[in-house]
C-alpha cells in the first residue's frame, strides 16, 4: 500500500512566488490526510493532486500562516455538494477559532466534527493511527505522529509444505492468524514486521517530544524557519534552525529528514547546506514534491521532485515562475510578522 507525503505548502509566515503557505497532504490508499491549511491551499491542491476526498484535516497550532485556508477550503466543499463529513482536529482552542469561520463565511451543509486535541490523543484509522505531540512553540502546538500497526511476519510456503499444507487457500488462512489442522501460524511466520512512521513537528523550537517520537521513523519532516545566523531569534520566536532539525534527526536515526516552513529571509540552499553538513539524508521539499515512502524491506523513503505537479502540456505551456529547476528560490522581503 502507497504512503506518501505531498508537499502542497512549504514555505512559513508568508507566502513568495515558489512558496505556498503550510500545508502537506498525506495519501495511505485511498485515505487522504491534510495536515494543515494555510492561505491558498485550496488552490494548490487543485494544481496537484486535486480536491481530493478528505476526511481528516489536521491543524498544528493557531497561527494564521496554519489555517487561513480552512474558511476557503470548507466553502468550497460545499459548493461542489459535498455531503461526507469531515473532522477537523487540533490543538485547545481550534473549536474557538471554527466557530470564527462560520461567523465570517456562513455555515455548511455538510457536516463538519471540530476535535481538540490533548498532549498523546490519538486517531484511530484502520491500520493505523496518528497522535498528537505537544511540541514548543508559542501557545498550544502540536506536531503529528503517523504510525501503520505492525504487520505479520514473512510467510514461508516452504515450511508450510513440510508441515504437510499444501492448499493455497491454508496458506492464506495461516498469512491471517488462524491454525490450519495441527499448524499454528507462528511456525510458518517470521517475526512481526513493523509498520511505517512519519513525523511532522509543525512549528516548533528543538524539543524531546518530536525527538523522541521520530526515533526511527522512516520520515521526519521538521520545520526549518531559520539558518545557524538567525539562531538566536529562532529561539526566540520558538522556531528551529535547519542544523538543530539536523541534529535531532541525527540523534532519532531517522531514514529521511524533509525540511519546511522555510523563511524568505534565508536561500533555502544554505538551510539545506547546513542541515546535510549534520544529517546528510535530509531534503528540502518544494511545493508539488512528493515523499514516497515504501516498506522498510522494498528500499529507504524517495524525494521525487515536482511528482505532484501535473504533466505540462507542450512546450511554453509553463511560466517562469512554474518551473521548479529554476533558480533564484525564494528571494523576497524578509517578514517581520510575529505569529507565524
Ligand atoms: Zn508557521
Ligand atoms: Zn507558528
Amino acid at each position: 500500500m502507497n504512503l506518501d507525503l505531498l508537499f502542497v505548502g512549504t514555505g512559513g509566515s508568508a507566502p513568495t512566488a515558489r512558496r505556498g503557505l503550510p500545508a502537506l497532504l498525506l495519501q495511505r490508499g485511498g485515505e487522504h490526510v491534510l495536515i494543515d491549511c494555510g492561505e491558498g491551499t485550496q488552490r494548490q491542491l487543485m494544481r496537484s493532486s486535486g480536491l481530493v476526498e478528505l476526511d481528516l484535516v489536521l491543524i498544528t497550532h493557531q497561527h494564521t500562516d496554519h489555517w487561513l485556508g480552512l474558511p476557503g477550503l470548507l466553502k468550497t466543499l460545499d459548493l461542489r455538494e459535498r455531503e461526507a463529513p469531515l473532522t477537523v482536529a487540533g490543538p485547545v482552542g481550534l473549536a474557538a477559532t471554527v466557530e470564527l469561520i462560520w461567523k465570517l463565511a456562513g455555515p455548511v451543509r455538510y457536516p463538519v466534527a471540530v476535535r481538540e486535541l490533548e498532549p498523546y490523543d490519538q486517531i484511530e484509522r484502520s491500520g493505523w493511527a496518528i497522535d498528537a505531540i505537544p511540541v514548543r512553540h508559542r501557545g498550544p502546538a502540536l506536531g503529528y505522529v503517523v504510525e501503520e500497526d505492525n504487520r505479520p511476519g514473512r510467510f514461508d510456503p516452504e515450511r508450510a509444505r513440510e508441515l504437510g499444507i499444501t492448499d493455497v487457500h491454508d496458506f492464506g488462512r495461516l498469512q491471517r492468524g488462524e491454525t490450519v489442522g495441527e499448524v499454528r501460524p507462528e511456525q510458518v511466520l517470521g517475526p512481526k514486521r513493523f509498520g511505517r512512521k512519519i513525523v511532522v513537528s509543525g512549528d516548533t523550537r528543538p524539543c524531546d517530544a518530536v525527538r523522541e517520537a521520530a526515533w526511527r521513523a522512516d520520515v521526519l519532516v521538521h520545520e526549518a524557519t531559520f539558518t545557524g545566523e538567525q539562531a538566536e531569534r529562532a529561539r526566540q520566536t520558538g522556531h528551529s534552525t535547519a542544523a538543530q532539525a539536523a541534529e535531532l534527526a541525527d540523534e532519532a536515526d531517522v531514514g529521511m529528514l524533509a525540511l519546511t516552513h522555510l523563511s524568505a529571509r534565508h536561500r533555502p540552499s544554505d538551510a539545506l547546506a547546513e542541515a546535510r553538513a549534520v544529517f546528510p539524508d535530509t531534503v528540502m521539499p518544494r511545493d508539488f514534491d512528493v515523499i514516497r515512502v515504501p516498506f522498510p524491506e522494498r528500499g529507504d523513503p524517495v524525494h521525487a521532485p515536482g511528482a505532484g505537479r501535473p504533466a505540462r502540456r507542450g512546450p511554453g505551456a509553463a511560466a517562469s515562475l512554474d518551473d521548479p529547476e529554476a533558480d533564484g528560490d525564494d528571494a523576497g522581503p524578509a517578514e517581520r510578522a510575529a505569529n507565524v
